[in-house]
């Protein structure tokens, strides 16, 4: 491998080092634990990798909390996440994903921003922030800030529409009023721990209080080429008690969320498998 390493401190020094190395072979690194591999797999030559960690603003390394929004910075880590009283109580299904990540030692260091940047179908915490319906907050290397839906930025298997002198800065989530009825993920693995899923189900379920269901936010991983939005699953919920759903509409709802997945026969598990699982684990939700 033949690379260096540079690493900003502010974001000016940031834009500068994205300026001055427009048109060369560069990657953006946080935690380094997708990234390490990557480049040991790929044995880049001739590259600059810009070091993200050591940076200070606030923005890309705080969660910053409004009556209306939230702003995860890009550099939190995932142990971070866990920590953060806030959004255990208002985005229990994040606590819960990142609880699974990995290991303590890679919590400690994966980022949120990582993660999503990634781009694998079973990113966990990928999959939580779309049940949360997040935009992204996206830097170039003037300091403009774009904002992108969540919904157009996956485009594949470690593909993302975000260009090249561009970084993630933060993840906006929604605050939705009324009360969390029921919000959680689940992960199908072969492991409890160090384990990538091989299916996952995120839920963020909202009610008034009456119990209608007011919002509901519902993703799946590992069974598509991207992290996939059930909206049409989440829809058949809105307006319904919550803690009076028929039975048929909870299979209804299931089987909404079953075809919305087009898993793929892999190393790790077989389409038939995942749908199923899927399938039960939707239903699981109620
Ligand atoms: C043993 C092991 C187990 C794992 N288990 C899980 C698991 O259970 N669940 C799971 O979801 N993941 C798992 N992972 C994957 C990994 O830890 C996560 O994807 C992590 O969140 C990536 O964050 P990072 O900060 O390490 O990213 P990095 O490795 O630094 O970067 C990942 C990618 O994102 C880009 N990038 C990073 N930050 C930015 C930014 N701000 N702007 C633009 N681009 C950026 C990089 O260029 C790179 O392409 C595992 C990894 C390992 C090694």
């Amino acid at each position: 491998m033949d690379f260096e390493i540079i690493s900003p401190a502010t974001c000016k020094e940031l834009k500068q080092m994205l300026i001055n190395n427009q048109g060369k072979n560069i990657r953006i690194g946080a935690g380094f634990t997708d990234l390490i591999i990557d480049m040991r797999k790929n044995n880049p030559v001739d590259l600059t990798v810009i070091n993200l960690s050591q940076l200070k603003e606030k923005e890309f390394t705080t969660v910053q909390t409004g009556e209306n929004e939230i702003r995860i910075g890009a550099l939190t880590t995932t142990a971070a996440i866990i920590k953060n009283a806030y959004l255990t109580e208002h985005f229990p299904v994040l606590t819960e994903a990142a609880s699974g990540l990995a290991s303590g030692q890679i919590r400690e260091v994966a980022t949120i921003g990582g993660n999503v940047c990634q781009a694998s179908p079973s990113g966990d915490l990928s999959c939580a922030i779309a049940s949360l319906k997040a935009c992204f907050e996206i830097m170039d290397m003037n300091g403009n800030i774009r904002t992108e839906a969540l919904t157009d930025f996956f485009k594949g298997p470690g593909k993302t529409n975000l260009c090249k002198n561009e970084v993630l800065r933060s993840i906006v989530i929604p605050v939705n009023k009324g009360k969390i009825n029921k919000s959680g993920f689940i992960k199908i693995g072969k492991r409890a721990s160090m384990e990538c899923s091989v299916v996952s189900l995120a839920y963020h379920i909202l009610a008034g209080p009456d119990d209608t269901i007011v919002s509901a936010g519902i993703a799946c991983g590992a069974v598509a080429p991207t992290v996939v939005f059930c909206d049409k699953a989440a829809a058949l919920l809105t307006g319904k008690k919550i803690n009076n759903i028929p039975y048929g509409v909870i299979e209804q709802f299931a089987a909404l969320v079953q075809q919305a997945a087009s898993p793929i026969d892999d190393i790790r598990a077989s389409a038939w498998y995942r749908k199923e699982v899927l399938f039960n684990s939707a239903k699981s939700i109620f």
